[in-house]
């Protein structure tokens, strides 16, 4: 059996008294859609930001290609290969796009970048359409694009999405998560946190859930997405 590519062990962390993760353990395995679910406030993102050192683990290790990142600066993760692509997005809205996927590149000195770029474009072309263009005028779509192909732009080894399909029409959710897949099947290992369970768990390998904290279940997707409490509790069935 292989390691897994990123780890987490008995996690703790939150906000001053406010505890919301409390001791838990995820894993992914190299070339894995990893889907973690679960309702509002249950620690979804906190999971994402812990990993990236943005919210300090309290206890606990993170394992990132064997090795321990807890104390690895938050900055100093996309040069590794561990890229967020935060909750809402956050691109520059003042920048034009070429100049946020250029961000996303911004410890590279190597010599294919512009060819990224190409790639970016071809998995996005309204995005090479504006490119000109400023951030900020893009759709709410566009820029989950925007941000995506920023990420793509550092060469992830390891992609963690935060509810890449909050807001967006069926159709713009339906195209974000094809694209999603062809990452993946070009070798990007994805953790993926949705409230939209059905689709998340439709395409990953494994799932968890998270409920106030912590993890109550894992399993295959597909096991997930079969399991009678779960429809009840996050398919709406
Ligand atoms: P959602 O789907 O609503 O984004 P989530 O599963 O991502 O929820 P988190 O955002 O990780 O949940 O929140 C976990 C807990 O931590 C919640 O109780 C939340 O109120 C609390 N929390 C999150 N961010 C902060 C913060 N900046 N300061 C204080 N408490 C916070």
């Amino acid at each position: 059996m292989s390691e897994p590519i990123l780890e987490l062990r008995d996690v703790h962390a939150g906000y001053g008294s406010i505890k919301a993760l409390k001791g838990i353990s995820i894993k992914a395995m190299e070339g894995e859609i990893v889907s973690i679910i679960g309702a509002n406030g249950a620690g979804k993102s906190t999971t994402l930001m812990t990993i990236c050192n943005i919210v300090k683990a309290t206890a606990g290790e993170i394992y990132y290609k064997g090795q321990c990142i807890n104390k690895v600066a938050s900055d100093n993760l996309p040069s590794m290969g561990l890229c967020q692509v935060p909750e809402g997005r956050r691109i520059f809205p003042r920048l034009t796009i070429e100049e946020n996927l250029d961000m996303g590149a911004f410890f590279r000195n190597d010599n294919e970048i512009a060819d990224d770029m190409e790639r970016v474009f071809a998995m996005f072309p309204i995005l090479r359409e504006r490119r000109r263009q400023a951030g900020g005028t893009l759709s709410g779509g566009e820029q989950q694009m925007l941000a995506i192909g920023r990420a793509l732009m550092s060469r992830p080894k390891v992609l963690l999405l935060d509810e890449p399909s909050l807001g967006l029409a069926p159709l713009i959710v339906k195209q974000i998560f094809d694209i999603i897949n062809e990452i993946n099947k070009l070798g990007t290992t994805i953790i993926l946190v949705e409230q939209n369970a059905k689709v998340a768990l439709s395409m990953a390998h494994r799932g968890y859930v998270l409920e106030t904290g912590n993890v109550v279940m894992e399993d295959e997707a597909s096991k997930l997405l079969n399991n009678p409490d779960i429809q009840k509790a996050y398919l709406g069935e």
